[in-house]
């Protein structure tokens, strides 16, 4: 998609720090970290959000878990554990219209979510 900020960074229009990549998805270092560790995972077709995902396109969603399994495997967060969270629409807290998922750790993390 056109004006999309993550379709242009897989693009590779708008520069990124790349973690992984394979055909169906594109992972990078987000530029405002919330802890040690925090990896933006984005599917390379653009669906704007979590509401988007169907029967034809959620191949890609499952892609983006394997991905993850493996990062977090690569970052040597495995055995500690990490969070993987998506933020969708407003009350979410999705800032950025591509449906992508935080991986984060290196740090304990609390729960509930605020
Ligand atoms: P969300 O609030 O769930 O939509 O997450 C969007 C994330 O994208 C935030 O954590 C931002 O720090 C991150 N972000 C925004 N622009 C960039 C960029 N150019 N490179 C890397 N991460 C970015
Ligand atoms: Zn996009």
């Amino acid at each position: 998609m056109e004006d999309c900020l993550f379709c242009k960074i897989i693009k590779g229009d708008i520069p990124s720090t790349k973690v992984y990549e394979d055909e169906y998805v594109y992972a990078f270092n987000d530029i405002e970290p919330q802890a040690p560790h925090h990896v933006i995972i984005v599917p390379k077709i653009h669906i704007k959000s979590a509401n988007e995902i169907t029967a034809e396109n959620s191949s890609y969603i499952a892609k983006i878990f394997e991905a993850a399994s493996k990062i977090a495997k690569e970052l040597g967060i495995d055995e500690n554990g990490y969070r993987i969270v998506n933020n969708c629409g407003k009350d979410g807290g999705q800032t950025v219209g591509h449906i992508h998922f935080h991986l984060t750790g290196g740090r304990q993390f609390g729960w509930p979510a605020g």
